[in-house]
């Protein structure tokens, strides 16, 4: 079935289940999660598989979040350690999860991202290559309907992008003009063409009026398969292991009822912070587990120029590599500059305007050990913070000082300056591996400690690219449910 442009409404399209239904029930699989990770997993399996996925909040129509806001879906964490009051995470609890609320940038990760390590001596090795992942990147952008092109001398592609690129702002426009070689368009998944509607510029990404993005609500017909049952309003608590083995799972309801299902397979698809938190309810005790929670730092620029601006397809069209790679990637981070569609950022004076842009700087940062999550007295996850490497903030520094150099117009002074406290997105804390000395899961992010279990996302992600996480991990996730 496919929905209506501008419609969602998951229980349209996949068999829903009662948790007494559940229990009555054999299961192969068990997925936690309803998210990217959980459900390009989902599409990765293989046909004939009879499969649970539990998802711990409430189904919610794209009409009713944008009548009664998304705030009520938010989790809050219990956070400390020194920079603790700088940094926010952002995690939705319901069917979709954060797909509900993301902005749509979906950039592959740079080839140099998944060989950090030959430069930068304290970064772990990532297991696969940017060939690796390449074809599972191309079906991503297709389920996805991403629109792009003109960024192929970059990031390399093995099929042209399913949709156009949005209209270029133009300062993007005359960036592209005089410097192909750096300034490309936005990979978007807010639709240019396609089952959705078309991105109109509005700006309100997050909740988007049109529901012109991709999310998996209003896309989930993409993942609807025979034997697949949804399960919402129950959470995945602990994987329950016998023998180094996944045996199954208990589930708790929102009454506190428990019931324990059994499965072949367990597949946790619930963000770094939680996946960590049920593997360590689990009973895992691998070294790296838990650890090396990391995200990008990022910072805000508003710039007075001496060209007009604006006037692009989308909110933000125009992307720039060139701090991205190089040897300062021994020093100092990899930083990926967006140009924002901004018309918040104008200006006062009479026919200038347009004459300003706003850029977001976003540095990769090197993760932390003692960057991590554990479990409080009660068991949910409690996080400890403090605060991003010097190598990150040195990036964004850089790229700061050479402002100039990237752009072929003039800047007249910098209005505005901010460092962001999240960029909403969290990876690390059972990355991916060869060692299980310092890795919990595998290239194909099956757990090292545990057979049959598999957890997805980016908490698998070994270094902090400088790119947007979710079409890695979506691109990661359906590597792994082909690999079962
Ligand atoms: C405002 C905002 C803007 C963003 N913009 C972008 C962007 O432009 N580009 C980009 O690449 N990324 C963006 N992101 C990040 C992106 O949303 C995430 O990378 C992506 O959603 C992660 O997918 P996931 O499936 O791993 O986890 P999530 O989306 O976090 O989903 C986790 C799911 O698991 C469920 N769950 C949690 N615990 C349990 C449990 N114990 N049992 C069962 N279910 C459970 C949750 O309810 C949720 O449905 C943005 C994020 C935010 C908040």
């Amino acid at each position: 079935m496919i929905l209506r442009k501008g419609q969602s409404g998951a229980s349209d399209v996949l068999n829903t289940i009662t948790l007494d239904g559940a229990r009555a029930q054999t299961w192969d699989v068990i997925i936690a999660g309803s998210s990217f990770a959980a459900m390009f997993f989902l599409r990765g399996l293989p046909d004939g598989l009879r499969v649970l996925v539990v998802e711990k909040g409430p189904m919610r129509t794209h009409d009713q979040d944008l009548a009664v806001g998304t705030d009520r879906d938010l989790e809050d964490f219990e956070q400390s350690g020194s920079a603790a009051e700088a940094k926010t995470w952002v995690a939705h609890t319901k069917f979709g999860g954060n797909s509900n609320c993301l902005w749509g940038q979906a950039p592959r990760f740079h080839p140099s991202d998944f060989r950090l390590s030959e430069v930068h001596a304290d970064s772990a090795p990532w297991p696969i290559t940017y060939d690796d992942i390449e074809p599972f990147y191309t079906e991503v952008e297709a389920i996805m309907e991403v629109a792009g092109g003109g960024n192929e001398g970059i990031l390399p592609r093995s099929a042209p992008f399913p949709f156009p690129a949005h209209i270029p702002t133009r300062t993007d426009a005359a960036c592209i003009a005089a410097r192909p070689d750096i300034w490309v368009p936005v990979p978007s998944a807010r639709s240019n063409g396609g089952n959705r509607a078309t991105c109109c510029a509005n700006g309100v990404c997050h909740r988007c009026p049109i529901d012109a993005k991709f999310t998996i609500s209003n896309s989930v017909h993409a993942f609807e398969r025979p034997g697949v049952w949804l399960l919402t309003g129950v959470e995945l608590r602990q994987v329950d292991i016998a023998n180094r083995r996944a045996v199954g799972a208990l589930l708790r309801d929102q009454n506190g009822a428990e019931v324990r299902l059994r499965a072949d397979t367990v597949a946790l698809g619930a963000n770094a912070i939680f996946n960590a938190a049920i593997m360590l309810r689990s009973g895992m005790a691998d070294p790296a587990l838990g650890r090396y929670l990391h995200e990008q730092t990022s910072r805000l620029i508003h710039l007075d120029v001496d060209h007009p601006n604006y006037f692009g397809g989308s909110s933000i069209t125009g992307h720039c590599y060139g701090f991205y790679d190089g040897e300062h990637r021994a020093t100092s981070g990899a930083v990926l500059v967006e140009n924002y569609n901004a018309p918040s950022a104008l200006r006062t004076e009479r026919d200038r305007w347009t004459h300003r842009m706003a850029l977001k700087l976003i540095a990769e940062d090197i993760p932390d050990a003692e960057n991590r999550v554990t479990l409080d007295a009660d068991g949910a996850p409690a996080i400890t913070w403090n605060g991003h490497s010097a190598y990150g903030i040195s990036g964004l520094d850089r790229a700061e000082e050479q402002m100039q150099s990237i752009l072929p117009f003039t800047i007249e002074g910098i209005v505005h300056r901010e460092d962001s406290r999240t960029e909403a997105h969290i990876q690390g804390t059972h990355r991916m591996g060869a060692d299980p000395a310092t890795s919990v899961v595998n290239r194909t992010l099956r757990c090292h400690s545990v057979s049959g279990l598999f957890a997805l996302g980016a908490g698998a992600f070994p270094t902090s690219s400088a790119s947007n996480p979710t079409l890695t991990l979506s691109a990661l996730s359906l590597m792994a449910g082909r690999s079962l």
